[in-house]
């Protein structure tokens, strides 16, 4: 990567970003393609949030990745918001369209690259979604796009996930239903149910030993056990699901295909995504 007068600023905004994967994977991205751009974190503190887009604009940045906890947030800020990111009510990635701000969310996506990407097909399937915040908002709408049959909501605050469910009510015929946060009535449900994803950071490191189910009996050998979490790239969750022979998928996919659908969106080019994975779980075991 060669910085000369004509490059280009990418960057990801959030606090903290110390831990962040993003500049790795997208100066890899931005090598591989040999385009004239640099991707830098932009660490800004929350009373500072509107002058740092502010700054951002005025730099005439080509775009940025928005994270915790300002994906809500950047919202009222922006000109305008893709259609997935009204419905989700969370951006990651923005654009800057020749001053125009512009909203986009690439986890849905990122995170059905990641299940196709294990032959994972979600049409008819009954999925239970663990967790009811901002990731989650992601997965359903994703899940509803690509047809899952039925989905299943639980989250440790009951009222979210029925915010969650009403609001996604309005664009679905899927079934979508809550259920309680109660480990012994998931394992009654975990019968009729195909996929199972954790969107909690329950598990996340630096608590790599915690596990947002602890009852042995929900895993079973015939589903498949999926965390977003991506840092240890398998948790607890998926260890435990491992154990009884069932198939499982990590966050860290996910966060590279959304990684990857950002990148075209400020470039045009789609990149490839395999040499960043073996960087990335390189980087994270190190
Ligand atoms: P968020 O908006 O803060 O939501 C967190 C959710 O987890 C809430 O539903 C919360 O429940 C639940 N939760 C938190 N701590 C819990 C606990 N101790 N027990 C039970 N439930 C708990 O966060 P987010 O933006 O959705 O992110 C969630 C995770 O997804 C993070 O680990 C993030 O790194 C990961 N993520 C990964 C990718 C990827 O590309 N792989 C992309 C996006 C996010 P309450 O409502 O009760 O608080």
């Amino acid at each position: 990567m060669r910085i000369n007068g004509s490059t280009k600023l990418l960057g990801l905004i959030g606090c903290p970003l110390e831990h962040s994967l993003s500049p790795l994977i997208h100066n890899t991205f931005i090598n591989d393609v040999r385009e004239n751009l640099v991707y830098l974190p932009f660490e800004i503190i929350p009373e500072n949030f509107k002058q740092g887009i502010e700054g951002l604009k005025a730099l005439n940045v080509k775009g940025f990745n928005v994270t915790i906890p300002y994906k809500e947030r950047i919202i009222e800020l922006l000109d305008e918001v893709s259609e997935e990111s009204s419905f989700i009510g969370a951006v990651n990635t923005v654009v800057n369209k020749k001053g125009r701000l512009i909203g986009y969310n690439t986890d849905c996506k990122g995170f059905s690259m990641a299940l196709k990407e294990n032959n994972i097909k979600l049409r008819g399937l009954n999925v239970l979604v663990i967790g009811a915040g901002g990731a989650a908002k992601a997965v359903v709408y994703q899940l509803i796009k690509e047809n899952a049959k039925s989905i299943v909501l639980t989250n440790r605050t009951e009222k979210r996930a029925e915010d969650l469910v009403k609001s996604f009510n309005k664009i679905t015929n899927s079934l979508i239903k809550c259920i309680k946060f109660d480990e012994t009535e998931l394992v009654k449900n975990i019968l009729d149910i195909d996929v199972i994803i954790n969107t909690t950071p329950v598990g996340m490191y630096p608590d790599s030993n915690q596990c947002i189910i602890q009852n042995n009996h929900f895993f079973k050998k015939d589903k498949v056990y999926c965390d977003i979490i991506y840092n240890p790239v398998t948790t607890k969750f998926l260890k435990q699901a491992q154990e009884v022979g069932a198939k499982t998928i990590g966050g860290l996919d996910m966060l590279i295909y959304q990684a990857c659908y950002s990148f075209k969106l400020w470039s045009g080019i789609l990149p490839d995504h395999k040499k960043v994975r073996k960087l990335a779980v390189k980087h994270l075991n190190d």
